[in-house]
């Protein structure tokens, strides 16, 4: 399929972006990696009149590390994100997670900028961004400010981003102590989507206690959520596979699944149980090593 006609601009400025937007308004659509806005295009499920390519906007692209926490220019690609060995010494959950995206070919061009602004609910960045209780950056012509990633993700296809503004950086914590994550995905066999997609990150204390406990979730809901049901159930106790089995049944309480004729909402929420069971295992062994 073919397109809508569009107006094309590639700026080499993120001021130069900026003006852009604002000056062309809701017509306008900012292109990143194109692997989710060309095909919405190509089926005429978006038409913007006018396309504003990031791809030659210096300075979005990098992995750093500052003060213990790490930053990600949204412009870094899933590649990068893979192959990062400064997120593999540091935080390695979302390495995990972007090395699960797609094939090699989405995972060279898709950004994690334009996949958290597309905010689909079967992706896989969004269980892992609120499983490192992320901060993303979002900046406009009026200055930056901070969203926390529990406030980003608004509902299915819809973030908090205002218009005018464009994602810039993702930040979170470099993993401290005795921690261990682990992402673990039921994949839908023709995309590489996430039927259920979970990102477990537990933190022991000396005694080997649960110090911290976090579990993102997407595929299931509209939206990725955290399973804070599991993670009450987590919170300060001595772990084993038998409490970890316990809590995770909570993995889909509270949340309305999603069906489809990839899977039935309860085939969901049963996956939900059995993905939050092994992520959680998985982090525990890493954390105890
Ligand atoms: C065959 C196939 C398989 C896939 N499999 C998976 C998978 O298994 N898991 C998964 O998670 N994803 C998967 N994807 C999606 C892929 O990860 C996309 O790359 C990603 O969703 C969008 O990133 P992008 O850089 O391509 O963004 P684009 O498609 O360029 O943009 C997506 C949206 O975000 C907006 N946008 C982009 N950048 C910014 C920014 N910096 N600030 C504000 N708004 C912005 C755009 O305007 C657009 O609305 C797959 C895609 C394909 C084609």
């Amino acid at each position: 399929m073919i397109p809508s006609a569009f107006d094309y601009f590639a700026p080499r400025s993120l001021d130069e972006a900026l003006h852009l937007l604002a000056q062309h308004g809701p017509e306008a659509k900012l292109l990143a990696g194109g692997h989710s806005l060309l095909p919405m295009m190509k089926l005429r499920l978006a038409a913007p009149r006018v396309l504003i390519d990031l791809g030659k906007v210096g300075g979005l692209r990098y992995v750093r590390e500052d003060a213990g926490r790490l930053a990600i220019g949204a412009m870094t690609t899933h590649a990068d994100i893979e192959h990062s060995d400064l997120l593999k010494r540091r935080s390695p959950l979302l390495a995990e997670t972007a090395a699960e995206i797609g094939d090699v070919q989405v995972r060279n061009c898709g950004t994690i900028g334009g996949s958290a602004a597309h905010a689909d609910p079967a992706a896989d960045y969004p269980a892992a961004l609120l499983a490192l209780d992320a901060e993303f950056i979002v900046t406009s012509q009026k200055g930056a400010r901070t969203v926390a990633a529990r406030d980003f993700f608004v509902d299915m296809l819809t973030t908090a981003l205002q218009p005018g503004e464009i994602l810039t950086e993702i930040r979170f914590a470099a993993d401290d102590g005795r921690t261990g994550s682990a992402y673990k995905k039921l994949h839908q066999p023709a995309s590489g989507f996430a039927i259920v997609g979970v990102a477990a990150r537990l933190t022991l204390d000396a005694g080997g206690r649960c110090a911290g406990v976090a579990v993102g979730i997407t595929g299931v809901a509209p939206k990725a959520y955290r399973a804070t049901g599991v993670e009450r159930g987590l919170s300060g106790q001595a772990l084993d596979a038998k409490r970890i089995a316990e809590a995770a049944a909570q993995a889909a309480r509270g949340v309305e699944p999603l069906a489809d004729l990839h899977a039935s909402a309860r085939y969901r929420a049963a996956m939900a149980t059995v993905f939050t069971r092994r992520a959680l295992a998985a982090a525990l062994e890493r954390a105890q090593k």
